[in-house]
């Protein structure tokens, strides 16, 4: 591959701008396009009393590897920090923890029974081989193992809090890698990053501009066309553009909103595109006093407007978290629902009431500063077979490529699933070379 090429991505998330850095280090002359303001995708941030904080919650996990090695290449790794965090279950008006075997024998909503089964299932889980388990149910894996009792008061709040009224369809395998990914380690540990995710999104950056990547901001990318005589083309405002290859890591559902009609006929049309996601309504308070004594509450019933609390401040150091006690009130659904399109100002009002009375501890006084954030397409929503029906990574041979969140499964929707995709990616365009860490 001659490596004088010139490459265009579109989007400037963690996936375009992880593979704009390997490419302008395999020699391509690289052009990066992103339609908003600021680059980062879901990892943006909002800026506060003269720092910055993400948008959506974000941590790492030790099993991060893919994006723990390029925070290694950006001479970042001794920027990282971990904390241990517990996890809590809210059921009636009690909050209990979920960490131990000891928790899991003390947590009452279950008979003892169904108590032992869901620690039997959790163990299995860890040592049960994923074959086959595209192709059953989450719903039917979890009931065949824990009991129905277990299931409808445990695992279904749980699964319903991520996907709606549509955790139904999710296999087994999506539950699997979750799992394991988040108690892979006997203590559980999230990492953080001195500045926050713009430190790495700002280092990135950088790191383009030295290769002498061109970066471009709000330059929505449209029309994006493959014929024989005019190669790959598309445009970004009123400019046409052409190139000898692209890279598209939009969200799957806008790809063809960017197409040209005859890159639509010729080229999407062939292909199993149809996969729909899941978007994300979030609170975001500060606040004067400490929640709780959890990082993640799940809190999945019909009479709350969120499904879980996140109380971020607990794996930030001061110097990033400014002293503030901070929690992320989110709901996912789906971005047509009347949960998703009701007023900012109705879902904050309703979330902050229910707030304050999960937690009685905190009045409305105590919240100093409030945001909401909402995002159309966070992670897709999973069916059987998923993994035989992923999209591909290229599109036209050689020319036009996908990088795009509903690709990574197994692994979960996260910027270490988004580098390990991009890794592929840049494989697959015979860049390998570039690849290597240090
Ligand atoms: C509530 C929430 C919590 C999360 N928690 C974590 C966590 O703890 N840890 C973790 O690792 N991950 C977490 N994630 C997931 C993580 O944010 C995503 O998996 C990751 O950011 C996906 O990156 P991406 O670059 O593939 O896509 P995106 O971040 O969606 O980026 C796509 C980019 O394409 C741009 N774009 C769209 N259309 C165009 C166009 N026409 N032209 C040019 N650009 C365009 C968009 O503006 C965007 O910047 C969380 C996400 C959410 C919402």
């Amino acid at each position: 591959m001659s490596s004088s090429e010139r490459v265009a991505v579109v989007g400037g998330g963690i996936s375009g701008l992880t593979t704009a850095f390997y490419l302008a280090r395999a020699g391509c002359k690289v052009a990066l396009f992103e339609a908003s303001d600021q680059f980062g995708g879901l990892g943006t941030f909002f800026e506060h009393q003269g720092r910055t904080f993400e948008r959506f919650y974000h941590c790492m996990l030790p099993t991060d590897e893919d994006l723990l090695n390029l925070l290694s290449e950006l001479s970042l790794e001794n920027e990282t920090y971990w904390k241990e965090t517990t996890f809590g279950y809210l059921s009636g008006h009690t909050i209990y923890p979920l960490n131990t075997a000891i928790d899991l024998l003390r947590f009452k909503p279950l008979s003892l029974l169904s108590r032992i089964r869901v620690g039997l299932t959790g163990l299995y889980g860890s040592i049960a081989s994923s074959k086959g388990l595209d192709d059953v149910t989450s719903a039917d894996w979890l009931k065949s193992l824990s009991g129905s009792e277990a299931f409808e008061k445990f695992w279904r709040p749980l699964l319903e809090a991520k996907f709606g009224d549509r955790f139904q369809q999710v296999p087994a395998l999506w539950f699997w890698t979750r799992f394991n990914r988040e108690k892979g380690s006997k203590k559980e540990e999230k990492g953080y990053i001195h500045g926050g995710y713009k430190r790495i999104v700002d280092t990135l950056l950088q790191a383009l501009k030295q290769y002498g990547v061109d970066i471009y901001a709000e330059a929505p990318v449209r029309e994006i066309d493959h014929s024989e005589e005019n190669g790959v083309t598309f445009r970004a405002g009123n400019i046409l553009h052409s190139c000898d290859r692209i890279v598209i890591t939009t969200p799957l559902p806008v790809l063809k909103s960017l197409s040209s009609d005859n890159f639509r006929d010729r080229y999407l049309s062939r292909l199993n595109l149809d996969i729909d996601m899941q978007g994300v309504l979030n609170v975001i308070l500060f606040l004067k006093k400490r929640v709780s004594r959890h990082y993640w509450v799940a809190a999945s019933s019909a009479d709350i407007p969120f499904q879980g609390v996140v109380e971020t401040s607990d794996i930030m150091n001061t110097e990033d978290s400014g002293n503030f006690h901070i929690v992320h009130l989110m709901k996912y659904c789906h971005r047509t629902s009347e949960a998703f399109n009701q007023p900012v100002e109705e879902f904050k009002r309703r979330s902050i009431t229910k707030f304050c009375e999960i937690f009685s501890h905190i009045s409305p006084e105590d919240i100093e500063h409030e945001f909401v954030f909402k995002a159309p397409f966070v992670e897709p929503i999973y069916s059987l077979g998923y993994a035989k029906r992923k999209p591909p990574e290229e599109i036209v041979s050689g020319k036009v490529y996908l990088l795009t969140t509903a690709q990574v499964y197994p692994t979960v929707t996260s910027w270490n699933g988004s580098v390990g995709q991009a890794r592929k990616v840049i494989a697959k365009m015979g860049f390998e070379s570039a690849l290597s860490t240090r």
